[in-house]
């Protein structure tokens, strides 16, 4: 039986990470969970797993959920704020840790994990965009595996040879991630500029959170798995490609020096990867209906346009620059997403932020978490300026 911790438990990687976990119960038990502020759903998870403790980063949350759980007879210990994250990270019942806290706030919980020789199960890929050394470096120093979630690294995870991840596999040639290539695949440029969150949202395949529906729309969000290939893998940028893949069933591939393809195939589902991850090395059931190739009948593949869909190519660059480049495009789209998802600021203007704030950074090493939160922050506060500035770029 091993105790699971689920950072970011009320978003929709936590809630499938808990329906795998419930589907087996003699393998898993739920020792606690986190979450920002949705204590109406972190309630209701702590009444079926009944964990240990419940962290929530908002303390007025944290005090309503406290309060309806002695109303409920319920005995989790509920802890409040940054800080209780950590602890949540870091708990000794944990062997399992799930980090899938959306955007910067899961950098510092998801390193501490890692520091504590939890397996780290990854669904928060900013935490390596921002710092990939120093999380591949804690867990390897702390002698743990980060067993990626992201169905992408996912696929080339399992595509590798076994006990390869976090050092370059022999043989390997390039890898090779799939973009669906979100809901404006066909969309003219003229006609981006003028996509609202509601179309920017509804992905074709997958059902996620808003901000990662709207990176796969910009096609910001394989920008960023770029970066976090290269850590994963000890990639370099030039040998991670990108196609789009429509139909979302190839979920990415491994090439090999041979000539050799190797690539994992399922239905676009969260539950598979994490029921991957949760059972290492062992195969456990997901829930995810089985694939049928009949029924799929076709794969295409193409090209991805960089023209229309520029965040890629800022990605590239930033993972080329290396240091605190990448820190500074994921910080400046996250302020960038979220005023396009407040209607400050149009579709095709992400981009346009996203690029002045990388013009305007000089790159320099990271070599601690606070390097890691300065560039962060250093991004956030120039993105803001250029939102507020009278001609704020396509606002
Ligand atoms: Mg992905």
């Amino acid at each position: 039986m091993k105790g699971l911790a689920v950072l970011g438990s009320t978003g929709t990687v936590g809630e499938s990470t808990l329906a795998v976990a419930a589907a087996h119960p003699e393998r898993f038990r739920v020792v606690a969970l986190a979450a920002r502020g949705n204590d109406e759903l972190l309630y209701r998870q702590c009444e079926r797993h009944r964990p240990e403790l419940a962290a929530m980063l908002e303390p007025a949350a944290a005090a309503r959920l406290a309060a309806r759980l002695r109303a409920g007879g319920l005995r989790t210990q509920v802890l409040a704020g940054a800080e209780a994250l950590l602890t949540v990270a870091r708990m000794p019942q944990a062997e399992l840790v799930m980090a899938a806290i959306v955007g910067a706030a899961g950098l510092a919980p998801t390193l501490a994990a890692a520091a504590a020789g939890k397996q780290l199960l990854l669904a928060n890929k900013e935490s390596l965009v921002l710092a990939g050394p120093l999380l591949v470096e804690a867990a390897r120093r702390a002698g743990t595996r980060i067993l990626p979630i992201d169905s992408e690294h996912n696929a080339v995870f399992q595509c590798l040879p076994p006990r390869a991840a976090e050092a370059r596999a022999p043989g390997v040639r390039r890898i090779v991630l799939t973009a669906s290539g979100g809901p404006f695949l066909r969309a003219r440029r003229e006609e981006l500029a003028a996509v609202t969150p509601e179309q920017a949202m509804a992905h074709p395949n997958w059902r996620m959170g808003p901000k990662i529906s709207v990176d796969s729309a910009t096609l910001m969000n394989k920008g960023l798995e770029l970066i976090e290939a290269c850590h994963l893998f000890a990639l370099t940028p030039d040998e991670v490609a990108v196609v789009i893949h429509p139909q979302s069933i190839v979920h990415s591939l491994v090439e090999y020096q041979d000539g050799s393809m190797l690539a994992s195939l399922s239905q676009p589902d969260m539950r598979v990867p994490i029921a991957h991850a949760l059972g290492w090395p062992e195969r456990i059931a997901s829930g995810a209906a089985a694939l049928d190739l009949v029924q799929v009948g076709r794969l295409s593949f193409e090209a991805p346009d960089l023209e229309r869909f520029p965040c890629l190519a800022l990605a590239g660059q930033a993972a080329r620059a290396g240091g605190s480049a990448p820190a500074v495009l994921n910080a400046a789209n996250e302020v960038a997403v979220a005023a396009f998802l407040a209607r400050r600021l149009n579709f095709a203007g992400i981009a346009g932020v996203i690029e002045s704030v990388l013009q305007r950074h000089e790159t320099g090493p990271v070599s601690s978490l606070e390097d890691a939160l300065a560039a962060d922050a250093w991004a956030r506060r120039r993105a803001e300026s250029l939102l507020t500035a009278p001609r704020a770029a396509g606002a």
